[in-house]
């Protein structure tokens, strides 16, 4: 069954996102501690695709070596499942593009894994704001694909963008487009 996997750095909004999406709430949990998400989670929707539930990364509090372990099974995961259809990388729409973020797409971009942007907690400052953040992390992409991939903007908090997510899953399906460099 087709798999979609939400990945982002630790805090970015990731459960919260999950549970508008799912309509569950405390079917992925929440939580302020973070680095909560160690495994992968799978949640299968509709009966008919799965949410993937992936670990964050950039958390400063673990240790080096069980970074780059996890690190190692998450690359694995995403470069050789093949019912995986696109990874969704959440952004944090508060801040100006991060590098840890970028060089993220940069990698999925090397491995041809199709991907796009989910920018989160669009409320938290606005949708001005949000929007001017968003388009500068696509322009800093721009510099490295050259057709930057599907992006919109999100609030949990507000429901925003949760039509427009499922849409996206709906409609495209298999024929996502791969990102060319
Ligand atoms: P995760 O670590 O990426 O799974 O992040 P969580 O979903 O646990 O969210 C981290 C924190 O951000 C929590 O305190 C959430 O309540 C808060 N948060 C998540 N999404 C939103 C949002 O859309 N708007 C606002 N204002 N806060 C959010």
């Amino acid at each position: 069954m087709p798999e979609y996997a939400f990945i982002g750095r630790s805090n970015v909004g990731k459960s919260s996102l999950i549970n508008m999406l799912v309509n569950h709430h405390g079917l992925a949990k929440t939580s302020q501690r973070p680095g909560k998400t160690q495994l992968i989670n799978h949640f299968l929707i509709n009966q008919e695709w799965y949410i993937v539930d992936l670990p964050g990364y950039g958390y400063a509090k673990v240790s080096k070596t069980s970074r780059e372990k996890w690190e190692k099974f998450i690359r694995a995961y995403i470069t050789k499942r093949e019912s995986l259809q696109c990874i969704f990388v959440l952004i944090d729409s508060r801040l100006e593009p991060q590098q840890i973020d970028i060089e993220f797409c940069y990698w999925l971009g090397e491995k041809q894994i199709p991907f796009a942007l989910l920018f989160t907690k669009a409320d938290k400052q606005g949708m001005n704001e949000s929007i001017k953040n968003a388009n500068a992390f696509k322009k800093k992409l721009g510099e490295f694909f050259e057709e930057v991939p599907a992006s919109i903007i999100t609030s949990a908090e507000k429901h925003t963008g949760k039509e427009d997510v499922l849409n996206f899953i709906y409609e495209v399906n298999k024929d996502f487009v791969k990102p060319i460099i």
